[in-house]
């Protein structure tokens, strides 16, 4: 477990894009924090740092927003509006996580238990102006991410 403290957006935009310089897939983040704790801004940092130049549209509506960069696939999903797990099926969820990608999922607990296991749980909180960012590891990659994150970006 590491700890975090983002001051502002900004900085919270410059830790998703120094995350993003550790990220190979296959790869699956969960970030969980409550409406307004930073998850989007963060995953947008982590997608400029992936090199996406266009726009990086909220997949609110459409669960999922599809990214091709120099990794890979890199698959943003926002579940705060799924109705069932079983719309996971649907969407194909399971066609997207076999793709060796890299998988950012915010509101994963809606999914209940439907998505593949997280190398990293990223919960974030608001503290004072700022947002708390703990991480947790799911397994050993999860760690070896971990570790050579706390590096680049200065734990708190
Ligand atoms: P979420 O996706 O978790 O609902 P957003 O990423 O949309 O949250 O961010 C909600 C608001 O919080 C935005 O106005 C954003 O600029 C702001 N914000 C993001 N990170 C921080 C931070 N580290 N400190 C202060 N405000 C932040
Ligand atoms: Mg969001």
């Amino acid at each position: 477990m590491k700890h975090f403290f983002l001051a502002d957006a900004d900085a919270m935009d410059r830790f998703g894009r120094a995350v993003a310089e550790e990220l190979q897939p296959p790869l699956v983040l969960y970030l969980q924090g409550d409406l307004g704790a930073g998850k989007t801004t963060l995953v947008r940092g982590v997608l400029r740092g992936l090199g996406v130049t266009g726009a990086c549209k909220s997949p609110t509506y459409t669960l999922v927003e599809p990214y091709e960069v120099a990794q890979g696939q890199v698959f943003h999903f926002d579940l705060y509006r799924l109705q069932s797990p079983e719309e996971l099926d649907f969407i194909g969820l399971r066609d997207y996580v076999d793709q060796e990608a890299i998988c950012l999922f915010e509101w994963p607990e809606r999914a209940g238990g439907m998505l593949p296991p997280a190398d990293l749980v990223l919960r974030l909180r608001p503290r004072d102006a700022g947002r708390d960012v703990h991480i947790e590891a799911g397994g050993p990659t999860g760690e070896q991410l971990l570790e050579r994150l706390a590096v680049r970006a200065t734990e708190s």
